[in-house]
């Protein structure tokens, strides 16, 4: 039974890759699709908490995922295509790719941010997103319906003071979304969104706002609708769009 705020869908035989899946929001929209059905390959820096949420899922008795470590400051353009090419070898496809991952770093004005830490932001947050992409596009291309969804933030949409590459990075990503999505529409069934989660309690908030207390903020599983609807055949008339978690499923609940 569904109830309106949490609609059931299912993802079963998919196959999803989510990166940054070891925390926050990754971790909960892991737990997520592996409860829907879905074959997940949890891909994140930190080996232990990936196998934390492998054994989580596989105590749950939801398909077993895989586990890849990657560091994405430092993967190199052959780890992406090995991965791209294991993806194939072992699943034949890729039905979601899940850009969750991502890099805050100090949040200060422009002037004064080192340009290592600059290359660092952009090169995990917008690079990398490339890269990733770039080679797992054929294992995309081989799903009935591709969903590749990236991960924004309302500073990628509105500039804001102090924020830096973080926020460029964001717009950066709305870049690569809509050049993305209108390129696949001509040749593919692949559809390319954006999703801003909007304010959520993880790590990566508290950083940004260390004087907010996070008992006030929604959860990351409070997102969960948002993003199995984004991934599943029910948005596929969805292509080219930069989306708000909170006003999405709000509609959702409405419907
Ligand atoms: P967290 O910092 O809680 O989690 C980020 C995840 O990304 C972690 O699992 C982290 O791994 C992983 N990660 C970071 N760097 C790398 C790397 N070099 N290689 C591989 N994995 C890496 O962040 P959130 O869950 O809050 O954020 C998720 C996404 O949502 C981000 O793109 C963020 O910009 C966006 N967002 C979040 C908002 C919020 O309020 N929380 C608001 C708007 C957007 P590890 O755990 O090993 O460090």
């Amino acid at each position: 039974m569904s109830d309106k705020a949490n609609p059931v869908v299912r993802l079963d035989d998919h196959i999803v890759l989510v990166t940054g899946a070891g925390d926050g929001i990754g971790k909960a929209v892991a737990l997520a699709a592996a409860g829907a059905g879905a074959t997940v390959i949890l891909l994140g820096r930190t080996q232990s908490k990936l196998e934390a949420v492998y054994d989580q899922i596989v105590a749950a008795s939801c398909p077993e995922p895989v586990i890849h470590p990657m560091d994405l400051a430092t993967a190199s353009n052959e780890d992406y295509e090995l991965l791209g090419r294991s993806i194939v070898e072992q699943f034949g496809r890729l039905d979601v790719l899940l850009h969750n991952a991502g890099i805050l770093g100090l949040l200060g004005p422009l002037q004064y941010a080192s340009p290592e830490s600059w290359m660092k932001i952009m090169h995990v947050n917008v690079n990398a997103q490339f890269m990733l992409t770039r080679a797992l596009l054929p294992a995309l291309l081989n799903a009935d319906s591709g969903r590749i969804l990236f991960t924004s933030s309302s500073v990628g949409r509105q500039g804001r003071a102090y924020w830096g590459a973080y926020a460029v990075s964001k717009f950066a990503t709305e870049g690569m979304m809509q050049v993305l999505a209108d390129e696949l529409s001509s040749t593919s069934r692949i559809k390319v969104n954006s999703i801003n989660p909007g304010a959520t309690r993880t790590e990566m908030r508290a950083a940004a706002y260390p004087a907010e207390n996070p008992a006030t903020l929604p959860t990351p599983e409070s997102l969960i609708p948002a993003y199995l609807y984004l991934m599943s055949q029910a948005s596929a008339h969805l292509n080219g769009q930069a989306l708000d978690a909170r006003t999405l499923i709000g509609q959702l609940a409405a419907e």
